[in-house]
């Protein structure tokens, strides 16, 4: 059907977006200003979603940090579409920023659906959904959370998921700052 063949075509897309994130020759020098590219995925997602409710603070402090524009939009992209997409009944998501001893943490959370605690550890397996009937018709592929670990890593970075079921979710992702 469409529908499969547009999710195939995201999957080899995916795919493509991990193959080049691990080129040999990529070089971790580029310098991204984050408020401004939050600030910008930020409106881009108003437009497209003007039902949401998009909170966005980022500290001060904060000027241009080493990660690809490319690779944080990446990342910003999969944790502000499944904040998105798991939170039809509470749209309501919180963006920020913060500075703290050398790293800097990026954070987004939800107030929507929730993960059950005994799904938690598993969601940055490749291809991992929780139970797929409840979330099926959002067509996800179960790659998002896996390739923004692969994509932040390459930077010596992290991420963390925190959750409760039918509270909300907060994922955060942590770089280190220069
Ligand atoms: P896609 O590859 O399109 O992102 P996906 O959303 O299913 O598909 P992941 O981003 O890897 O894949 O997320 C894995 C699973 O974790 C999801 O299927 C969903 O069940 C759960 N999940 C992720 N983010 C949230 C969130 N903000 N709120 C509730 N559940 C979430």
């Amino acid at each position: 059907s469409l529908h499969e063949v547009s999710r195939l075509k995201k999957l080899i897309n995916d795919l493509l977006h991990i193959t080049r994130a691990e080129h040999p020759r990529l070089k971790n020098e580029e310098m991204t200003d984050l408020s401004e590219t939050l600030h910008q995925l930020v409106k881009n997602l108003e437009i497209i979603h003007p039902d949401y409710h998009l909170f966005l603070e980022v500290d001060m402090k904060i000027s241009k940090i080493s990660i690809s524009r490319q690779h944080l939009e990446q990342i910003m992209i999969i944790l502000l579409d499944n904040a998105i997409k798991y939170s039809i009944n509470n749209k309501s998501i919180w963006i920020t920023a913060k500075q703290e001893e050398g790293e800097i943490i990026v954070s987004v959370a939800d107030s929507g659906m929730g993960i059950p605690s005994e799904h938690l550890a598993k969601v940055f397996n490749r291809f991992y959904r929780v139970d797929k009937a409840r979330s099926r018709e959002n067509g996800g592929t179960g790659l998002g959370l896996s390739i923004a670990q692969r994509l932040i890593k390459k930077y010596n970075g992290a991420i963390s998921i925190e959750s409760q079921e039918g509270v909300g979710t907060k994922v955060k992702i942590v770089l280190p700052y220069s």
